[in-house]
């Protein structure tokens, strides 16, 4: 490719909200451009990035025999209704409806568009396991799009969904597919920690994600310095509660004694008054075991959001209901600080998020917990201890510390969450009609192109990894004017093409040294061979876009010389 023919709008203007170096590179060097809120264009450059992602993502899923589909991007909302999850997806899914008045969505995720799929057609265990995967837009209308490609409203994503008979042959693949997400991460060149995870609104039981290891990442995880032991912070401190935890399920909650407020106030330690009331639909209290378990119903009543704040009068977390309701984790930031540690607070009784328990003593010490609470008898206390750092179940016992991390994928056990749900069976050896077991996989193909660039750059620019720099070399004809520079650009970069080296040449006859220079170490090519005033005694120069290295070769050797 020549620079004079492609399109790549270089800038020095840094959009005003752009402060991860992703973002600002990313739209400074004409790889992306802004459309809206959360919404991206891919312009020549960035779209080269995002397929070479896209390529090594599939050759893997398609050497792990995932086949490839493509579901709609909108999705009726009667699919989200079946599963219920039109009820639990909260504001992030966008709906709207067609001109008859039929309700649709953009779709977030696809479980149902697959299930809808594989339902009533694979009827057999004999035509399972199966494994489909698309590589498509998703819409999610994040409450703060920000960082670029980091958090889009819209977005690419691979997504997988494998279907199997047993929970064992879904044990499998949940590995091949930790297998084959490694090769991918390893692949585009990338530092990477898998970590054990919490399965959010998705649901399911065992979850892992893999996190592209870099300063600006907005998770925290926790790794062992001597172990593979890896886990993100929510996720280690429930594991650290269920250690803790003892429950048992024999009978109905509601054999508990209910309390009064009065009662609570005084188990809390609060006054009496009108928000504790608001928020407190039913509060039972177990004397000897001192539980009060408070269904805080998530509704769209901002009332009860302040009041589950106001409990510890602390500050309200800028957050939807929805997300309360979802996670219950925002819950345990704005509600449970100042809680005594045997409180427990379930979140919105009535929806999925009810699996969500959030306890805890104050700040750095709440958990959550996924349980049936309709099913909960007796919780037993053991000690509840602060997980600090150094203090994880689960790992050689090595030194354990903070780092930050980029969600870069997330696989889930779904067990039969949706196929239940939805009534997708499969008849098994016996004849009996059973729900499949389902696993779901997912890897953010355009937050990649980002993560690459928080994971390698410097002040002046991106450094691509060899793997995902739309071009391996930069030639950079100093002088396209003078005619001997052209053509010894031009040879050096027929050569490289002839070798299948992909790679770009400057020839821009108005644009100065300095300002391809510039180029060059914004738009971080891994090389660039510079054609300049040693031409005469056959020398040119090799830079190392990483380490901005130069030296001097001769011409007929340059070529042999990139790697
Ligand atoms: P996050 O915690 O960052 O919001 P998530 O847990 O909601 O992500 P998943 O449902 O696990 O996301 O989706 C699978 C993958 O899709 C994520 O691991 C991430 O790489 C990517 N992804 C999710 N949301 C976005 C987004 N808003 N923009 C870009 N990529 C995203
Ligand atoms: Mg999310
Ligand atoms: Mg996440
Ligand atoms: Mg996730």
């Amino acid at each position: 490719m020549k620079f004079s023919k492609l399109f790549i709008p270089t800038t020095k203007e840094m959009p005003s909200d752009a402060t991860l170096p992703s973002h600002q590179y990313l739209v400074r060097g004409g790889f992306i451009s802004q459309n809206g809120s959360g919404i991206y264009d891919f312009m020549p450059l960035g779209k080269i990035v995002l397929e070479k992602i896209r390529k090594i993502v599939k050759e893997e899923m398609d050497e792990a025999g995932a086949l490839e589909v493509q579901f709609g991007f909108v999705t009726p909302l009667s699919l989200w209704e079946e599963s219920g999850r039109d009820l639990t997806m909260g504001n992030e899914m966008l709906r709207f409806k067609d001109r008859k008045g039929t309700s649709f969505v953009l779709s977030p995720t696809n479980e149902e568009s697959v299930v809808n799929m594989v339902k009533n057609r694979i009827t057999s265990y004999k035509d399972l396991p199966v494994h489909l995967y698309q590589i498509n837009t998703k819409f999610r209308d994040e409450a703060r799009p920000r960082f670029g490609l980091m958090r889009g409203r819209e977005f690419l994503m691979k997504d997988g969904y494998s279907f199997h008979s047993s929970e064992e042959d879904l044990v499998r693949e949940f590995n091949l597919m930790e297998a084959t997400y490694k090769k991918i991460y390893t692949k585009l060149g990338l530092d990477f920690r898998v970590v054990e995870a919490d399965s959010g609104a998705i649901g399911g039981s065992g979850s892992k994600e893999f996190h592209v290891i870099a300063s600006s990442g907005e998770d925290t995880i926790v790794v062992c310095d001597s172990c593979d032991y890896a886990a993100n912070i929510e996720a280690a401190k429930r594991k650290k509660i269920e250690y803790n935890f003892e429950i048992s399920v024999e009978t109905k909650v509601e054999t508990l004694n209910t309390i009064t407020i009065e009662d609570v106030s005084k188990l809390l330690n609060v006054p009496t008054e009108q928000t504790l009331k608001a928020v407190i639909k039913k509060a039972i209290f177990k004397e000897g075991l001192k539980i009060a378990i408070f269904f805080v119903r998530g509704s769209d009543e901002l009332e009860e959001t302040k009041a589950v704040n106001s409990i510890n009068a602390l500050e309200i977390i800028d957050a939807t209901n929805e997300e309360i309701s979802e996670a219950g984790i925002v819950a345990g930031y704005c509600g449970i600080k100042n809680l005594p540690k045997n409180v427990l607070v379930v979140v919105d009784s009535e929806l999925e998020g009810s699996n969500s328990i959030v306890c805890g003593a104050n700040e750095e010490n709440y958990h959550l917990i996924n349980v049936d609470i309709t099913k909960i008898e007796n919780i037993v206390f053991k000690d509840l201890v602060a997980v600090k750092e150094g203090d994880i179940c689960n790992c050689c016992g090595g030194k354990l510390s903070y780092t930050k991390g980029i969600e870069a994928g997330h696989i889930f056990q779904l067990g039969t969450k949706y196929s239940k749900a939805m009534n997708a069976n499969f008849l098994d050896e016996n004849g009996k009609a059973k729900p499949f077991v389902m696993g779901c996989y997912g890897i953010g193909v355009s937050r990649l192109v980002a993560a690459v660039i928080e994971q390698n750059h410097d002040d002046k620019g991106c450094i691509w990894t060899k793997q995902t720099a739309p071009f391996m070399v930069d030639v950079i004809v100093s002088n396209s004017k003078n005619e001997d520079e052209a053509k010894a650009g031009e040879d050096i970069y027929q050569s490289l093409r002839k070798l299948g080296i992909e790679t770009i040449l400057d020839d821009r006859i108005n644009a100065r040294f300095g300002f391809k220079i510039g180029d060059f170490e914004l738009l971080g090519f891994p090389y660039a061979i510079i054609i300049g005033k040693k031409l005469s005694e056959g020398i040119v120069e090799l830079v190392d876009r990483k380490t901005l290295e130069k030296v001097e070769v001769k011409i007929d050797e340059v070529v042999s010389k990139i790697s």
